[in-house]
């Protein structure tokens, strides 16, 4: 790595996940207002749903990074096969596509990577999502600076991070797994086994998903640095813990901010409604908003239980309601139950996807039912509004504890492992859209988004920590 530019240049991989896609951007664009040059790599299926998901009127479909150009940064923008034909619906055939991500992806990437740095001697990192199960492989075989981007809390990082510790107690991969209380993790006071991430707590743990944990948690530790989206003083004692072990920098929330606000990347992977005009007309802290993320997938009576329940709230609502919603079988069902949308009228909107963090911000807002996400709950944090947890899987279940248990931020929908009935689902409703308990919930929130604040202040930890990652970086890169 001797005879390169001054500044790095690195090459950046996310997971074609939505959930990680939207991260990835931003935290190229914060790279590159520091003078970083980036090379942003999306599958080509990626790069399709978002053409596909843009209006027909906007300029420069083949390059989302073409606005950000514009504006002086230096992204780079390709795409990459991920072994699959563009139709091929990896949604509904999840398994295969996960065995594509470990087995076939690999292999067009290391092409790409390779002809990168052949054709451009700057490239000098790659920053790939922790969950790539290839990252030190290939940023080892081109001699590139080896970053692993984590876009979930620490928390969860120090969970998988020690993977074997917990087979070797009993609490994972084993038919009768320890039911006590977990207190063995460097970083982790205490978690009960309920509270793993769901992988953790399947019993078939020899799946394509499984395969490619082991794999990309042997692979994280190799890597030279580790770049998480979460803030110091919000998950300290895990991140003391993995600092111990390898470079690792809180650098979060990584959300578009003010220096790169002007910049538009389209990263929507399914067309966005405007619900702005409908919010702007309802009462402050009136609205509740709903949404399960991009990616996880409930069953039919969870959407009747909660249609129900929001019927007899009274509450006015906003709910994201994806046509792939319900889990696998019942895709051909009618969503909803008979007359909803004729019974709600004017008091719920029901959107296929929508700027969460614009809705967010909107002062109607008063409470968000989420299945724990962990962009969600920064997005919440950051806007002040307390949540309705319904984890349904991944980390959203350890993400639920962060927010209910430590934080005291929101409330649980239900108990996990009764079914959610609509009464229940109404009265929780109620709870978090009262002032009274809301009250309670709105003053710990507000700590919280003045802790994310603090960290992206001109000298708060987050600012800090990405200067300190870039010097490092760049130190690294001289030797
Ligand atoms: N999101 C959005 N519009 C929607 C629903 C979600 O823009 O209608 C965004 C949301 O702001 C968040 C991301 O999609 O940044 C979802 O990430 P998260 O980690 O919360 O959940 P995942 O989709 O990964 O399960």
């Amino acid at each position: 790595m001797g005879d390169k530019h001054s500044q790095p240049h690195a090459i950046m991989v996310p997971m074609p996940l939505q959930g990680h896609l939207l991260p990835h951007t931003h935290l190229a664009t914060k790279l590159a207002s520091h003078g970083l040059t980036i090379t942003f790599v999306n599958t080509q299926h990626i790069h399709h749903q978002i053409t596909k998901s843009q209006p027909n009127d906007t300029e420069d479909q083949d390059d989302i990074f073409a606005t950000a150009r514009k504006s002086g940064l230096d992204i780079r923008y390709k795409t990459v096969s991920d072994g699959f034909p563009l139709a091929f619906n990896r949604f509904q055939n999840h398994n295969q596509a996960v065995e594509g991500l470990l087995h076939v992806f690999p292999a067009h990437v290391d092409e790409l990577v390779g002809n990168l740095v052949q054709s451009d001697p700057s490239v000098t990192c790659l920053i790939a999502d922790t969950f790539h199960p290839w990252s030190a492989t290939i940023a080892n075989k081109y001699n590139l600076v080896n970053i692993s981007f984590w876009t979930e809390p620490a928390l969860v990082l120090s969970i998988y991070y020690h993977l074997d510790l917990l087979r070797e107690r009993g609490h994972y991969g084993s038919h009768d797994n320890r039911e006590d209380t977990i207190d063995y993790i460097p970083g982790v006071k205490a978690i009960e086994p309920k509270d793993l991430v769901s992988h953790l707590q399947a019993t078939n743990t020899s799946t394509a998903a499984h395969r490619i944990l082991y794999k990309a948690f042997q692979q994280v530790t190799n890597a030279n640095f580790i770049l998480c989206n979460t803030v110091q003083e919000l998950e300290s004692q895990s991140l003391l813990a993995l600092q111990e072990k390898q470079p690792t920098y809180a650098i979060g929330p990584v959300f578009p901010n003010k220096a790169t606000k002007s910049v538009v990347v389209a990263t929507n992977l399914i067309s966005e409604f405007d619900c702005i005009e409908w919010l702007n007309a309802k009462p402050p802290g009136s609205v509740l908003y709903i949404s399960f993320g991009s990616y996880a997938q409930v069953t039919k009576n969870v959407v009747e239980e909660i249609a129900h329940g929001l019927l007899l709230s009274r509450v006015s609502f906003i709910w994201v309601l994806r046509p792939d919603t319900i889990s696998h079988g019942e895709l051909e069902t009618s969503i909803l139950p008979v007359g909803f949308e004729d019974e709600i009228k004017d008091r719920g909107l029901i959107v296929p996807w929508c700027s969460q963090i614009e809705v967010l911000s909107n002062p109607a807002i008063g409470g968000f039912l989420t299945h724990c996400g962990w962009n969600s709950i920064l997005e919440s944090m950051w806007c002040g509004v307390p949540m309705l947890c319904f984890p349904i899987l991944t980390d959203q279940t350890t993400n639920r504890k962060l927010v209910v248990d430590d934080w005291g931020i929101g409330l649980n929908l239900c108990d996990r492992i009764k079914p959610i009935t609509r009464m229940e689902v109404a009265e929780k409703i109620n709870r978090l859209m009262s002032g009274r308990l809301g009250d309670g919930l709105q003053k710990e929130i507000k700590k919280m988004r003045q802790k994310l604040e603090d960290g992206l202040a001109i000298n708060g930890s987050s600012q800090k920590n990405l200067c300190q990652f870039i010097s490092d970086v760049k130190a690294k890169i001289q030797t």
